[in-house]
């Protein structure tokens, strides 16, 4: 069996330092692909020189952006510096871009203020034809009008999804895959379980977020094949045919 873990933080410092050993223990349970999303222009460069990683750690596609939660910080000149950064990596993603409305303590203006920094990101993206990785914590409505404005339709993954599977289907119809991860290790996180119950073959992918979402210890991308069992047993199949349909999912968005 063979995965992709389709979010994983791969430059961050809790993962970096051991970064062959942890490559080696997901090779060893069949993840051999990654994808590794940026968070801020400060880690561009950490980001993209994993893409230039030898291949026999696995293949390594890289997305370069500005999470959400660095909106506030962001000056016209960031934009500028990722239209730079992406030229030079002609398989770069965007990412990680999006929207979080989670903290319900953000003002109008700070909302804006996302909405301006993701939405000028998709324009890039789409001018650029790369697909973008989406975080999305109770923004569905709001991101989806934001591709529909832009004219985004280059796809790509809305990750660690949590919303229901409505939601899901709207953003399935914009073009992208669903991220499901590491959620689903937490037994009391019903809505994920419904939402994944929902989803046809074709719509979802895995993902762990390392080395984040675990309470006691860091997350890694070996720890996709337990995700793969969660998910299996959720769909009422086997976790082969998780791998079968994830990777086929994975191949269509990494295939070009
Ligand atoms: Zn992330």
């Amino acid at each position: 069996m063979n995965f992709t873990d389709t979010h994983c933080h791969l430059a961050d410092a809790a993962l970096r330092e051991n970064l062959p050993h942890i490559l080696t223990a997901a090779r060893k349970v069949g993840v051999k692909r990654f994808i590794v999303p940026a968070t801020c222009p400060q880690d561009w460069q950490s980001v993209a020189e994993l893409s230039e990683m030898p291949s026999e750690h696995g293949q390594i596609r890289i997305a370069l952006g500005i999470h959400p939660w660095f909106s506030d910080g962001i000056a016209e000149q960031d934009f500028t510096s990722l239209e730079a950064v992406l030229a030079r990596y002609p398989r770069a993603w965007v990412g990680e871009i999006g929207l979080d409305f989670y903290d319900k303590t953000q003002t109008p203006p700070q909302r804006e203020r996302q909405i301006q920094v993701f939405s000028h990101q998709l324009a890039i993206a789409q001018t650029q034809r790369r697909r973008v990785i989406i975080h999305n914590l109770k923004a569905t409505a709001d991101i989806a009008a934001a591709v529909k404005q832009t004219g985004f339709a280059q796809g790509g993954i809305v990750h660690a999804f949590s919303g229901s599977a409505e939601e899901a289907r709207v953003l399935v119809g914009l073009g992208f895959k669903i991220g499901i991860g590491s959620l689903l290790l937490n037994p009391n996180a019903r809505k994920v379980r419904d939402t994944l119950k929902a989803l046809n073959d074709g719509d979802f992918v895995l993902e762990t977020d390392s080395p984040f979402m675990l309470k006691k210890e860091i997350n890694t991308p070996a720890n996709i094949p337990g995700i793969a069992k969660i998910a299996a047993e959720i769909r009422g199949t086997c976790v082969e045919e998780i791998a079968k349909v994830t990777e086929r999912n994975a191949d269509a968005l990494l295939g070009r």
